[in-house]
């Protein structure tokens, strides 16, 4: 973990959130890299969640929500963590995370406060006063933005049974410990489908939606045998979960969660039904019934995903007696398609590179880069896991070819530069 933080440092991916200051723990920024992978990501979960099927529709729902949703979904009674203090040392740990039998592993005394519970929802004051009527929640999960709008989305849409609602945000959660980088953080993105079904025909949509949950992963390069559904035992199911399995990766710091799929019933409508005093049900025309569907829900973690991708690319190899470190991101999520090189700094190249680069960018993302030797630019572009290398060399001055370079094999053939384009798609296909 430690040398994929410093090459996500090194290379623009990732940095400490207000790192000037000291930086604020547990809080990342994503930088130029990062901010293209993370997108490449979200915007491939949308287009196999979302667009590309009739059956699901996307929305957005603000942060801020009325605060009468945290009661009726149960967060502000049950959305805790049992908390305990060291006396002695004042550190503060997850109760289910450390032995109280035992010393306080920071400081080596045993003197515990007793456990008690601790809301994880963060707050603040929603307007200009700052009294207790003024509190609101920022969002611990997206989830509530779409049941509350159920019946809007349906109608607006026209939506039947079965159907999904998608949406992807910022959520919010004061976990009490942190920790493995991006994996567990304050502030998060979640991608979240809730998936409304007949009840009786949950089980099989939750079948159904483990099994494309899963696949998804692989279909961003992650290797098959990294990967691990879980199904949760009886006593881990939240009470309103009939059933429910975990997506999980074995990152260096062992098997986790990166999304979990739900069985969750009618809780969620019934709650807001009994709540708000509003309908929240289906009119089935054809049987003349009003239908209050069970739901399905595949919660999956934005920033685990990238972590993941990382984590799972990250390599070391040694080529010719020399350490090469590179990131076997699959093309569909790399942030550079393409990187273009003029061999040497002169003889016309880099005028030739700079155009090849302007061509490629309606299609793909491509990047000039003239600086140093060009042993030392492949190295950079394998640690950002740029898939292909372009190099315009003196060759190319006589019959218009590049070298095109393959970042994980290092093989280089020659391709002519009206070709550039058809090339890569073929190889990104
Ligand atoms: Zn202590």
């Amino acid at each position: 973990m430690e040398k994929l933080v410093s090459l996500c440092k090194r290379r623009g991916f990732i940095f400490q959130s207000s790192e000037i200051y000291g930086g604020l723990e547990a809080t990342y920024d994503y930088g130029p890299l990062g901010v293209e992978l993370k997108n490449n990501v979200k915007q491939i979960w949308w287009r196999d969640v979302v667009t590309s099927r009739a059956d699901v529709v996307g929305m957005d729902a603000a942060i801020f929500m009325n605060p009468k949703v945290w009661e009726a979904s149960g967060h502000v009674e049950e959305f805790h963590d049992p908390l305990v203090d060291c006396k002695n040392c004042r550190a503060r740990f997850r109760a289910d995370h450390v032995d109280t039998d035992k010393p306080c592993p920071r400081c080596g005394i045993k003197d515990w406060t007793r456990p008690r519970q601790f809301n994880l929802m963060l707050k603040t004051h929603y307007g200009p006063s700052e009294d207790s009527s003024s509190v609101i929640y920022l969002r611990p999960e997206t989830a509530q933005g779409i049941f509350v709008n159920f019946a809007n989305a349906q109608s607006t849409a026209r939506m039947k049974l079965p159907f999904g609602i998608a949406q992807i945000g910022k959520a919010f959660r004061n976990e009490i410990t942190t920790g493995n980088f991006l994996f567990r953080s304050r502030e998060f993105e979640q991608m979240e489908m809730e998936y409304f079904v007949r009840p009786g025909e949950s089980s099989k949509w939750l079948e159904y939606w483990v099994e494309a949950r899963f696949d998804w992963y692989k279909s961003l390069g992650i290797a098959e045998n990294n990967l691990r559904l879980r199904q949760h035992e009886k006593n881990e199911l939240a009470h309103y979960a009939a059933d429910c399995y975990d997506v999980e990766y074995e990152f260096p710091f062992g098997w986790s969660e990166l999304e979990g799929i739900a069985d969750r019933g009618t809780y969620d409508l019934d709650q807001h039904v009994s709540h708000s005093g509003k309908k929240m049900t289906w009119f089935d025309s054809k049987t003349n019934e009003h239908i209050t569907p069970a739901v399905v829900e595949a919660s999956a973690g934005v920033d685990r995903t990238v972590l993941t991708v990382l984590a799972d690319a990250y390599h070391e190899e040694e080529v010719k007696g020399e350490k090469r470190v590179v990131l076997r991101l699959s093309p569909r999520v790399a942030p550079i398609t393409a990187a273009v090189f003029p061999l040497v700094n002169r003889g016309g190249m880099p005028d030739i590179a700079q155009k090849i680069v302007n061509d490629l960018r309606g299609n793909f993302a491509a990047f000039f880069d003239s600086g140093g030797s060009i042993g030392r630019r492949y190295r950079r572009q394998d640690e950002a896991g740029t898939p292909f290398g372009i190099t315009v060399d003196s060759q190319t001055l006589e019959d218009q070819t590049v070298t095109v370079r393959q970042r994980d094999s290092m093989q280089q053939e020659r391709v002519g530069m009206d070709q550039l384009t058809d090339c890569l798609s073929e190889k990104l296909r």
